[in-house]
C-alpha cells in the first residue's frame, strides 16, 4: 500500500479511535499515545535546517553559470518570484475568505510564541547572520536562508571542477536529506496517528469540516491563479489565447495532478511546449528544468492557505507583518522544495517555524497532504509553461522574429 494511502488511513483511524474514545480517554491518550506524536514532530524538526539549507543551494547552483544564463535567467527568475509571491497572497485572501479551520482547537506543546513581526529595517538587519553555526543550532530560518543563497552565489561565481566538486556535494547531501525524510514519512501514518487522536476525542466530529475547507480553499485557489494570473501572462506576454494554453498544457496537468511530481512531469511538459505551442528548444530546456527546481507556485499558495489554517486552529491572529514575512519565507521555502511528492510538506514546517507558528499542526495537514500535493503539483508546472511562453515571445522579438 502507498505511504499516502497509509496516511489517510491513519487520519481515518484517528478519527474513529478518537470519537470512540471521546473526552473521557483523553488522559490515557495524553499520556501514552501523544508522546509518539511528539517524536513525529521532532524527527520533522531535525530535518528543516539540513534540508533547508542543502536544497536552497542546489536551487541556487542550478542557475547554472550566471554570465551566459544572464539575461534570460534574470528575467525568468523575476517572474518567477513574482507569480509566486502573488500565489501565497491568493491563498491568504482565500483562506481569509474561507476561514479553514475555525471551529477546531488544537492546542500546542508549549506556549504558543508566535514572533512578532519587526521593523522593515529590522528585518533586513536579522536576515544577515553574524554566525551561520549559531544561525543552524538555532534554527533560524531567514538568516540561514541567506546565508544558504551566497553559498550558492559563491559557488557558481567560482565555476569550473572546483565547483562542480560542491555542486555534487550539496546536491548529494540535499539527497541524503530527501532518503532521511523518507524514513522519517515512513512513520508519519503512526506520528499523523498519535497526533490527531488527542484532538479528535477531545473535539469529536467537528474536527473534518475544517480539512474539508482547507482542499476547497487551496482547489480554488489554484484555479484562481491559473486563470486570472497565468491565462493573462500567457495572453499579454505570450500572444497565447488561455484555451490554447491550457489545451496545450492539459496533458502535463494530469500528469502532475496524478504523480505529485515536477519533475516526473517535466519530460512530458517540455515536448508539448515545444510542438503544441512552438516555443523554442532554447527555452524549454532552460525555463522548464529552472521551474521544475525552483518555481512552484502551487506549493506557496498551499503554504499560505496551511499557514493561515493552522493559525486559526491554534486560535493565532497573525498580523500584516507576520503575513509579509510568510510571503517571504514561503517564496523562498518554495524555491527549495523538490519537485517531488509530498516535499512542500517539510518545508511549510520552515514557514510555520519563521514566524513561531506550532510545527504540530502539520498533523492536520500530513492527513490530507497527498490530495493538496495533487492540486499544488498541477499549478507548480503550469506557471513553468506560462512563463515559458513569455520568456520564448521576447526572445523571439529580440531576433526579430515576431512583431
Ligand atoms: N509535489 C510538488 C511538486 O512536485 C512539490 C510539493 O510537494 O509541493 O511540484
Amino acid at each position: 500500500m502507498n505511504l499516502s494511502v497509509k496516511i489517510f488511513l491513519a487520519l481515518v483511524a484517528s478519527v474513529i479511535v478518537g470519537l470512540i474514545a471521546g473526552p473521557e480517554g483523553l488522559p490515557f491518550i495524553k499520556w501514552w499515545i501523544a508522546p509518539i506524536g511528539t517524536i513525529f514532530i521532532n524527527l520533522i524538526k531535525m530535518m528543516i535546517v539540513p534540508v533547508v539549507f542543502t536544497s536552497l543551494v542546489v536551487g541556487m547552483t542550478s542557475l547554472g553559470d550566471t554570465k551566459t544564463l544572464g539575461r534570460i535567467g534574470l528575467k525568468t527568475v523575476v517572474i518567477y518570484l513574482v507569480t509566486t509571491a502573488i500565489a501565497i497572497l491568493i491563498g491568504f485572501v482565500i483562506a481569509g475568505i474561507g476561514h479553514p479551520g475555525s471551529g477546531l482547537q488544537m492546542i500546542a506543546e508549549g506556549k504558543v510564541d508566535v514572533k512578532d513581526a519587526p521593523g522593515i529595517m529590522q528585518v533586513f538587519v536579522g536576515m544577515v547572520p553574524t554566525n551561520p553555526v549559531d544561525v543552524m543550532a538555532k534554527a533560524q530560518i531567514l538568516p540561514l536562508i541567506v546565508f544558504a543563497l551566497f553559498v550558492g552565489v559563491g559557488i557558481i561565481q567560482v565555476g569550473g571542477e572546483r565547483a562542480q566538486i560542491l555542486i555534487k556535494f550539496f546536491d548529494a547531501a540535499a539527497e541524503v536529506c530527501y532518503k532521511i525524510i523518507a524514513m522519517i514519512m515512513n512513520f508519519a501514518p503512526i506520528g499523523v496517528f498519535a497526533l490527531l487522536l488527542p484532538v479528535v476525542a477531545a473535539n469529536g466530529p467537528k474536527v473534518l469540516l475544517p480539512l474539508i475547507s482547507v482542499i476547497a480553499c487551496l482547489a480554488i485557489g489554484c484555479a484562481i491563479h491559473a486563470v486570472v494570473v497565468y491565462s493573462m501572462l500567457a495572453k499579454i506576454g505570450g500572444h497565447v489565447s488561455p484555451g490554447k494554453f491550457f489545451s496545450a498544457m492539459s496533458e502535463a496537468m494530469m500528469l502532475a495532478f496524478t504523480t505529485c511530481s515536477s519533475a516526473a512531469t517535466l519530460p512530458v511538459n517540455m515536448k508539448n511546449l515545444q510542438e503544441k505551442l512552438g516555443v523554442s528548444r532554447e527555452v524549454t530546456s532552460f525555463v522548464l528544468p529552472l521551474g521544475a527546481t525552483i518555481n512552484m507556485d502551487g506549493t506557496a499558495l498551499y503554504m499560505g492557505v496551511c499557514a493561515l489554517f493552522i493559525a486559526n486552529v491554534f486560535g493565532v491572529d497573525l498580523t500584516a507583518g507576520q503575513m509579509m514575512m510568510i510571503v517571504f519565507t514561503g517564496t523562498l521555502a518554495s524555491i527549495g522544495t523538490a519537485g517531488v511528492p509530498g516535499a512542500g510538506l517539510i518545508m511549510l514546517a520552515m514557514v510555520l517555524q519563521s514566524v513561531g507558528l506550532p510545527i504540530e499542526g502539520l498533523a492536520l495537514v500530513a492527513g490530507i497532504d497527498r490530495i493538496l500535493d495533487m492540486f499544488r503539483t498541477c499549478l507548480n508546472i503550469t506557471g513553468d509553461g506560462a512563463v515559458a511562453i513569455v520568456i520564448d515571445r521576447d526572445e523571439k522579438k529580440r531576433e526579430g522574429l515576431v512583431a
